[in-house]
């Protein structure tokens, strides 16, 4: 594969943005080499400015659920635009999509929409904090819940890195209000408690981690997460920008039956707009400014074009009652796929998968937290990261991450994959 036009791009980029990229995650720091350019996506397809085709299993970094350019949402924009792009107004558009996320997710009265999961996040954590009248908040070492303050202890993927606050910019006084868990474990959680009894505002967690590879719960991890909570009277929130709307139609809430107090949004929930939301039940969102006093605002909140897009993408969830079957199914038989080529050339690997997250590790041992993910060997995946992207297939450039599957991906597209595995497998 040819990469010429993308490197000239890149290199025109890092002339006048940090990096040549607006997001880390997109650069190829941790797997060298550069960025390659996004011309254009379609499908199962993204393809680049050299005109080199891949199947993508990133797919936005999640949005992109049902394919690239999925048609009710294309068309939703481009009908809404003509209208005009912004009010600074409520508009119908907002209600229609509260009321259907209300109507799929269990266990929430109500919704505010924002722009992205870090402001979901971010906000959330404030709500949080006001209806509980605390201040610190326990988050899990490996998960990721965007790049606000607060959360940029030891954050998984794009800010992996050890020592705590782990990006300079974050202040000692906000670090010292996160205090740091291990995935899965719930005794660091108990200790956590015990020692700072009563001001224990909330625990955040990704109830499926995606941002360390993809690390499903183990059996009773959730459900003790909620007993602590009820226990020390603090609040669980699961911050679903991941999940949500993907690992099931009501998201993990439903998917392991297990209620949280406060839930985040974002990315499939904006069908691949600037979108994110957080949600709860009434006690709680009307604590909310302008019916209570906790502030949250913004100007381009339910902006109409985002809303249209993200109500496009609920209804087609919502109404396809085989989606989250197949779903799985597509994601499982890749799984099996590539663990027959990778057991057939001796490679130590471990696969996790839930749904249509699965992430692909090279070590032995179980990966259940953010210390047994950073043990996977970074040359192997590096080898392999480049092997896949020169055969056609674009998977995240960072071992930290998880891959995608969307619907638009055909047993084709699979068997394609798998071969390049194949071929890959005899260089590493
Ligand atoms: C992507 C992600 C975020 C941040 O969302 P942005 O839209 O990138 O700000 C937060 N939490 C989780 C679990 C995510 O995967």
């Amino acid at each position: 594969m040819i990469y010429q036009r993308s490197s000239a791009l890149f290199k025109d980029a890092e002339r006048v943005i940090p990096g040549g990229v607006n997001s880390p995650v997109r650069a190829f720091k941790a797997v060298g080499g550069t960025p390659i350019f996004a011309k254009s996506a379609s499908g199962a397809y993204v393809y680049d400015e050299d005109g080199n085709r891949f199947i993508d299993y990133i797919n936005s970094w999640g949005p992109m659920l049902l394919g690239h350019a999925f048609p009710p949402v294309v068309n939703a924009v481009i009908d809404r635009a003509r209208e005009g792009t912004s009010y600074g107004m409520p508009t119908k558009l907002e209600t229609e999509i509260a009321e259907l996320g209300v109507s799929m997710v269990p266990n929430i009265d109500k919704i505010r929409f924002v722009n992205s999961g870090t402001e979901a996040c971010m906000s959330a954590i404030r709500l949080a904090r006001g209806f509980s009248q605390k201040e610190k908040i326990i988050k899990f070492a490996g998960c990721y819940h965007g790049h606000s303050d607060a959360f940029l202890i030891q954050a998984g993927s794009g800010a992996v890195t050890f020592g705590s606050p782990n990006s300079p910019g974050v202040t000692q006084g906000t670090a010292k209000d996160t205090l740091l868990a291990d995935y899965n474990d719930l005794v660091s959680v108990q200790r956590l408690f015990k020692a700072n009894k009563d001001e224990i505002a909330a625990i955040i967690v990704e109830p499926v981690a995606g941002n360390m590879g993809c690390i499903p719960p183990q059996q009773g991890f959730l459900e003790g997460l909620r007993q602590l909570c009820d226990e020390y009277d603090a609040l669980l929130i699961f911050d679903e920008v991941m999940t949500g709307f993907r690992l099931a139609k009501g998201g993990v809430q439903e998917l392991k039956g297990v209620d949280a107090d406060i839930v985040c949004f974002g990315k499939v929930i904006g069908g691949g707009l600037p979108v994110g939301a957080f949600a709860a039940r009434n006690e709680i969102m009307d604590v909310l400014a302008p019916s209570g006093p906790v502030y949250q605002a913004g100007t381009l909140s339910g902006n109409p074009l985002a809303m249209a897009a993200g109500l496009e993408m609920l209804k087609a969830i919502k109404l396809d009652k085989g989606l989250m079957n197949r779903l799985e199914e597509k994601t499982k038989y890749l799984h099996q796929g590539m663990a027959d080529v990778l057991d057939r050339h001796n490679i130590d690997y471990t696969i996790n998968r839930i749904g249509s997250m699965i992430s692909v590790h090279f070590c032995t041992e179980e990966v259940v937290d953010f210390k047994t993910a950073a043990a996977g060997n970074n040359d192997t995946f590096k080898t392999f990261f480049h092997g896949m992207l020169n055969r056609g297939i674009y998977i995240a450039p960072s071992a930290f991450e998880s891959w995608f599957i969307t619907d638009a991906l055909s047993y084709q597209d699979l068997n394609e994959t798998i071969a390049a595995v194949e071929e890959v497998a005899k260089e590493l």
